[in-house]
């Protein structure tokens, strides 16, 4: 029996890294300008002071310039806002991102609506949203930019293709599918209220896996040949060790009947700081009526 060919998700990154660090020191040699990236962490929740912390060093890696902020968490959403008010208006930073999950209390939506839609990276903003679901130039969020680059590395052409996406978050369920609606695929969206999400799945060639059950996903979900795409994370405790990352697919079984398969971690989590490298280089060309450096179809 053959097993599926697993996408390696840190060496895709890696390409993808490397253009934008070529990219961005031609912006620096032939313009002047250096991209920079102001990243907004409220609170002190330790992953997201990881997550953060990662993305700081990344940006320091292609040569863009990373700005951190940090406010207590019951600083309240005004100041938030004001902060970002005073961001938008800064020409140092071309893209802005608030870091997920707020503290309680704060509304998510008010913050991203206060970002300016040329420097929301992360592309929540309500304009972006828009812009995606139309099909136009925006800011495309960057799990799902990353998720739509791994499926690019197997398959040619998308078109015609049947794709059925599990979850349907605002951050990355929607923005996968609209995504692959633009390509061109015929899509489902799986949910939880959603019946016999198996049978769906199964007619599946590409299925993309975002609901955050710990292998939720087994092998009889998938059609023979499909390509798998595992973006959830889960902690999963282990006596007397930290917790293992697994994804939402059983990988050891999804792997005996896909095609082609991505792997937790090392699958979908490195493509995101990799297109959000992207995307603060390309808001800092828009910005300045300069051409996109690395079009997603590349
Ligand atoms: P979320 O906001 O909790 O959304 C989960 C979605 O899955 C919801 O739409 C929910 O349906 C659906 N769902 C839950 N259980 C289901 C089930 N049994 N069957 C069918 N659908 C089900 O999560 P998220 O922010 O989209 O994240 C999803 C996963 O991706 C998480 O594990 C997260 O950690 C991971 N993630 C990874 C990256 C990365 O860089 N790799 C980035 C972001 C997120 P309803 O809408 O009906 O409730």
């Amino acid at each position: 029996m053959t097993e599926a060919t697993v996408i390696d998700g840190k060496a895709i990154a890696a390409g993808l890294r490397g253009r934008v660090t070529e990219a961005a020191a031609i912006l620096r040699e032939r313009h002047r300008i250096t991209a920079g990236l102001a990243a907004i962490l409220v609170g002190d929740d330790s992953a997201s002071q990881l997550y953060v912390r990662n993305k700081s060093r990344a940006c320091a890696e292609v040569g863009i310039a990373s700005f951190e902020h940090r406010l207590p968490g019951d600083c309240g959403v005004s100041t938030i806002v004001e902060l970002v008010a005073r961001l938008n208006g800064d020409d140092r930073v071309d893209g802005i991102l608030v870091q997920l999950p707020l503290p309680h209390g704060i509304d998510p939506r008010q913050v991203m609506a206060a970002l300016d839609p040329a420097k929301d990276v992360d592309g929540f903003h309500p304009m972006n949203v828009g812009h995606l679901w139309r099909g136009e130039p925006g800011l495309v969020p960057c799990t799902p930019q990353g998720v739509l680059l791994l499926l690019r590395s197997v398959h040619a052409d998308l078109s015609g293709v049947e794709a059925v996406v599990l979850g349907r978050s605002q951050i990355v369920g929607r923005p996968i599918a609209a995504l692959l609606l633009a390509a061109d695929c015929t899509v489902t969206v799986v949910h939880s209220k959603t019946r016999d999400a198996a049978a769906l799945c199964r007619r599946a060639d590409i299925l993309v896996a975002a609901i955050g059950r710990p292998a939720a996903v087994m092998a009889d979900w998938i059609k023979p040949g499909a390509t798998v795409i595992d973006v959830g994370i889960n902690r999963v405790p282990v006596a007397d060790r930290p917790p293992r990352l697994v994804g939402d697919v059983d990988f050891d079984g999804a792997r005996r009947v896909a095609g082609a398969i991505t792997q937790v971690p090392g699958g979908v989590g490195p493509m995101t700081i990799a297109c959000l490298l992207r995307n603060t280089l390309l808001a800092a060309c828009r910005r300045r009526g300069l051409p996109d450096p690395l079009p997603l179809q590349a």
